[in-house]
């Protein structure tokens, strides 16, 4: 039997420690510095509200590959689940992602989807070519007015940067439609756990050769990774090798949680476009689970700022500089054999859970077979 040490609890650890234990071929320690496994995925229900509440923000699970969407329906139900987001801008509430119905409050007008694409096409800036930014990606696609309105505010909070200075790939994520859809999402497969995916993974983990221990700071060194065949690490990157090279540049977001009776926006998400509201949305927990009921709410503004030594990193920015601080590091990796580096914060790139998953069970299966 070979020993093997995953170091972090959410879903990366979980599926590698999950697909090495039903070998029967490996005993598997997990240890995560939190008190809880889950990751940033965690969900724990609120005593006084009985919510399902997401502790790190809302995850709404999504994907196209149906390998990933067999396996984690594997350790739970999920139930159907889109996503509808609303956005408020100068006092009205609009469709997020854009779509036909946010074109045509926005401009005043009652388009069809022709009519539409024909419009939006017209505001573009068809001189960019090739957009490499946040900004420019959005002026191309969608043209000045709907990027000041929708976008530019809210990237500015979230990011703490103009979005000239950011990847036109954060923007890329998001949807243009021409129709009445407002999914948030374009996945074929869209849900949340019954139960909160703390006890999807807690399932992943659960086997007689995983022993997990929580609130146990992987401190690298010989002491703690000595005895081991292989770790599998999914902490930050920097932190793995002391920060020698630098920080690597994160956006942490933080939440003040708000209580009352009943409903209070009607909706999970709300976006807040306009650059003075200081939260960038409010998500109100018990829209995550629509099949339950609940008298009393639970919501929270979620706020982003600079990530300090103490706060939990949550969005990789990417700078120039950072990337050039993520070569060193990856470097360093490159010369090591018996450690692999896997998930969002030990690759440091903006990834959603169905991603982490994929690459997680692609890695495993890797591992098993160079072994055997
Ligand atoms: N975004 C925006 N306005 C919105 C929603 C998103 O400007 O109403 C931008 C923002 O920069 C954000 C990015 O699009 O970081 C990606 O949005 P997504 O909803 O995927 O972010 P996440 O839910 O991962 O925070």
């Amino acid at each position: 039997m070979k020993k093997i040490l995953i170091v972090g609890a959410g879903f990366s650890g979980a599926v590698i420690a999950n697909t090495l234990a039903k070998t029967g071929e490996y005993f598997i320690d997990v240890i995560d510095e939190r008190n809880h496994i889950g990751g940033n995925c965690h969900t724990e229900r609120d005593p006084k509200t009985d919510v399902m509440v997401h502790q790190y923000g809302p995850h709404i699970f999504h994907t196209s590959n149906e390998k990933v969407w067999n396996y984690v329906n594997s350790f739970g139900t999920f139930r159907p689940f889109v996503n509808r987001v609303k956005s408020i801008y100068m006092g009205q509430v609009y469709s997020m992602p854009i779509n036909l119905h946010t074109i045509n409050q926005f401009f005043g007008k009652t388009f069809g989807p022709e009519e539409a694409k024909n419009w939006i096409k017209s505001k573009g800036d068809s001189s960019i070519d090739d957009p490499k930014t946040f900004e420019d990606q959005a002026k191309k696609f969608v043209g000045e007015e709907l990027y000041k309105a929708f976008f530019y505010g809210y990237t500015k909070k979230q990011w703490g940067t103009e979005p000239r200075n950011l990847p036109a790939s954060i923007l890329k994520r998001l949807p243009v439609r021409f129709n009445y859809d407002d999914n948030y999402y374009n996945d074929i497969y869209q849900g949340i756990p019954e139960d909160g995916y703390s006890a999807i993974i807690q399932k992943m983990l659960d086997h007689p050769n995983i022993k997990i221990q929580l609130e146990k700071r992987f401190l690298g060194g010989s002491d703690q990774s000595s005895g081991y065949d292989h770790i599998f690490y999914t902490g930050p990157i920097d932190a793995y090798f002391s920060f020698r090279h630098g920080r690597l540049g994160y956006r942490t977001v933080y939440f003040k949680e708000h209580r009352t009776e009943g409903d209070f926006q009607g909706n999970p998400v709300i976006n807040y476009a306009d650059e003075k509201v200081p939260y960038t949305r409010v998500h109100e927990h018990k829209h995550f689970t629509p099949w339950e009921s609940h008298s009393k709410t639970i919501y929270f503004e979620e706020y982003s700022k600079e990530t300090d030594e103490d706060d939990i990193p949550y969005y990789p920015k990417r700078l120039d500089e950072d990337m050039k601080i993520l070569k060193e590091y990856e470097l360093e990796v490159s010369r090591l054999s018996n450690v692999t580096f896997l998930g969002r914060l030990a690759t440091y790139r903006y990834l959603d859970m169905h991603h982490i998953i994929e690459e997680a069970l692609d890695c495993a299966e890797k591992f098993i077979n160079k072994q055997s």
